[in-house]
């Protein structure tokens, strides 16, 4: 085993710290107030380059391997999870499937287009019916001449109303289950694809939350992935591929709140003594310490078994199910730190507790997690 990070890993994670804390911690706050995606931060994180972590260098991106992009993800979340969310959901969750199922032509088109001014990227697969219970999607693609006419309605997507482009997932026939998923990447300026309702959201409120309406979209056969009916052994990768980066996502918000934490402890006088003094106090950031850690040895775990090429699902499951869990915990105890300061908006921490409620939420429950370890683990997978 080998704890050591690469050079250019230790760039990029450095990188996005010193971005983290000088454009994004002085101004995340009234953000969140407001409720919009961040345009401007986004336009300087994209003169870094650091939105296009996804993209590889052949195409123009940043380049970096898996474990560099989720040490890169740990720090933007750090800075704010709802930024961090939505470059996560641009660059890696809507361009994975491009990864996994594109040919050359397609990597090419979609990968350019992605990083052309900064634009953003979509991952549509949540529908108001099927959410934990994504088989059971209803957008149906049918057959027509030069390829396909998408119809339906997708919810909750994370860019979905700032995105260029959209990765989106639908059915020839729902009779067919699972085997009759296709995967299409669709433009923004298709004639009848339109932004639905926008979420007013408890945490995340610098990311764009909507739903996404398809209305007869003709979209050509060129922008299938895969062959036909391969559209959920896609989506089943992709979400491999990305828990581990929500894993990181955690762990950065997480550290993010246990940082201010620390800090405040030390400041804080009561009793006549700082509060950093008091063991209660004490014991409250060590098991926070802990759990973190804990946390960031699994997604960097996870990212070694990808690159390694071994299997790495049930290691992503554990990443994601753990860490989402971890964030919500530490958050909260963070906030416990602060005492009642830390429940207003005076401090940021308040804001990091709402933040990570969601980690439990997207890219799979934290129910649905210990479904699949629980399914790997009686396979007799590890
Ligand atoms: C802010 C935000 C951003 C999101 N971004 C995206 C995105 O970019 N793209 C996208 O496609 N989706 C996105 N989602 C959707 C997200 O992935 C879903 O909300 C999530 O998968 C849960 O689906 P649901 O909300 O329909 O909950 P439900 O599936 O209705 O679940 C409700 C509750 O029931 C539990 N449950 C459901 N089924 C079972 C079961 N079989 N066993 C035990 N418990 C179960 C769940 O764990 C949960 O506690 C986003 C959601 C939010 C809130």
């Amino acid at each position: 085993m080998d704890f050591d990070f690469t050079e250019e890993q230790i760039m990029m994670k450095d990188m996005a710290r010193k971005f983290a804390e000088t454009e994004m911690w002085p101004v995340v706050g009234e953000y969140d107030d407001k409720h919009i995606w961040p345009e401007d931060i986004y336009k300087k994180l994209n003169e870094t380059g650091l939105d296009c972590i996804g993209v590889p260098a052949e195409y123009g991106g940043a380049g970096i391997d898996f474990l560099g992009q989720a040490l890169v993800t740990e720090e933007l979340a750090r800075g704010d999870l709802g930024l961090a969310t939505g470059v996560v959901a641009s660059t890696l969750l809507a361009t994975d499937p491009i990864h996994i199922a594109a040919n050359e032509d397609q990597k090419q088109r979609w990968f350019t287009k992605m990083l052309e001014g900064g634009k953003l990227a979509a991952f549509c697969l949540t529908e108001p019916g099927a959410g934990s219970d994504v088989g059971g999607m209803s957008t149906t693609c049918k057959k027509t001449d030069g390829g396909y006419i998408l119809n339906g309605v997708k919810c909750f997507i994370t860019n979905g109303g700032v995105a260029n482009q959209y990765t989106v997932f639908a059915t020839l026939d729902k009779k067919l289950g699972v085997k009759g998923i296709c995967c299409f990447m669709v433009d923004r300026e298709s004639e009848g694809v339109s932004v639905g309702k926008t979420e007013n959201k408890l945490g995340i409120r610098l990311s764009n939350t909507s739903e996404v309406v398809f209305d007869n979209v003709f979209v050509p056969e060129a922008n299938r992935l895969g062959a036909e009916g391969t559209g959920w052994m896609t989506c089943m990768k992709t979400l491999d591929y990305s828990r581990p980066m929500i894993a990181a996502l955690a762990v950065g918000c997480a550290q993010g709140a246990f940082d201010h934490a620390v800090e405040y402890s030390k400041m804080r006088v009561q009793f006549g003594k700082p509060i950093s003094s008091f063991q209660a106090v004490q014991f409250m950031l060590a098991d926070a310490c802990m759990e973190i850690e804990a946390g960031r040895l699994l997604y960097q775990k996870a990212c070694y078994l990808k690159m390694s090429g071994q299997p790495f699902s049930q290691s992503s499951s554990i990443a994601k199910g753990y860490c989402g869990d971890m964030a919500m915990k530490v958050t909260t105890d963070m906030v416990q730190v602060f005492g009642g300061y830390g429940y207003t908006k005076d401090y940021p921490v308040e804001k990091y507790m709402r933040d990570a409620k969601i980690l439990q939420i997207y890219e799979g429950t934290s129910q649905v997690q210990r479904m699949v370890v629980a399914a790997n683990l009686l396979k007799g997978l590890r």
